[in-house]
């Protein structure tokens, strides 16, 4: 399946698409996590990206769609892929649609996550990510690390996103609304929309997505 996970930031995208694509055998792609992955290396490609992040801005579409394509040509994702923050606005959009037709390939589905806003800036703020693995996410109050600071799943260290502090969200919220949801009716046009709530436990999130996708794949 090829499948594009929406939602603004703190819906869960991170943690769902985990999970959904363990589910489904496929590569989770996140443009977030590969854009970090070459800041802790010390990349150009890092370099270009980190400033646009920490003010909560998109990363410019020549860098991003360029860097997006790379990973959706591995071999590992011949057979589909979840995305994961990738397309965030129309042109990204358009731009993945033109790369999927050349191949003779298409969309099956895209999955967007509905979360009240004062929720998200709830979740984002105690938020806390493992630097050795993205996909452990935890947060201060509602799943908190049996240790402060240490994941439970690895050992690794929990940090805070340079980018989850209280302003750039606000940023980042604004930016979904004016550049990211506007995907949602360019997708809704062909069809491919899906809408779940984001709310609840991580695993009820998780049955309630498998379930929506598993009816549009019906
Ligand atoms: P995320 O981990 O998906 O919340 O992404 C973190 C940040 O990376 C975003 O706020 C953007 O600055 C940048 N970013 C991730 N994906 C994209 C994209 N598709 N287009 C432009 N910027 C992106």
């Amino acid at each position: 399946m090829r499948i594009v996970l929406v939602g603004p930031p703190g819906a869960g995208k991170g943690t769902q698409a985990a999970f959904l694509a363990k589910n489904l055998s496929i590569p989770h792609i996140s443009t977030g996590d590969l854009f970090r992955a070459n800041i802790s290396q010390g990349t150009e490609l890092g370099k270009q990206a980190k400033a646009y992040m920490d003010a909560g801005n998109l990363v410019p579409d020549e860098v991003t769609i360029g860097m997006a394509k790379d990973r959706m040509s591995q071999p590992d994702a011949e057979n589909g892929f979840l995305l994961d923050g990738f397309p965030r606005n129309v042109s990204q959009a358009e731009a993945l649609d033109e790369t999927l037709k050349t191949e003779g390939m298409k969309l099956d589905a895209v999955l967007d996550l509905e979360v009240p806003e004062d929720e998200v800036v709830k979740r984002i703020a105690g938020r806390r990510v493992c630097r050795k693995d993205s996909s452990h996410v935890f947060h201060v109050t509602y799943s908190p690390a049996k240790q402060e600071g240490v994941c439970d799943v690895c050992g690794g260290e929990l940090y805070q996103r340079d980018d989850d502090s209280e302003e750039t969200v606000r940023k980042r919220l604004e930016v979904y609304h004016t550049q990211t949801e506007p995907i949602i009716d360019y997708y809704r046009a062909q069809g491919l929309v899906v809408t779940i709530s984001a709310l609840g436990k991580v695993d009820e999130v998780t049955k309630r997505a498998m379930d929506a996708l598993s009816r549009e794949s019906a």
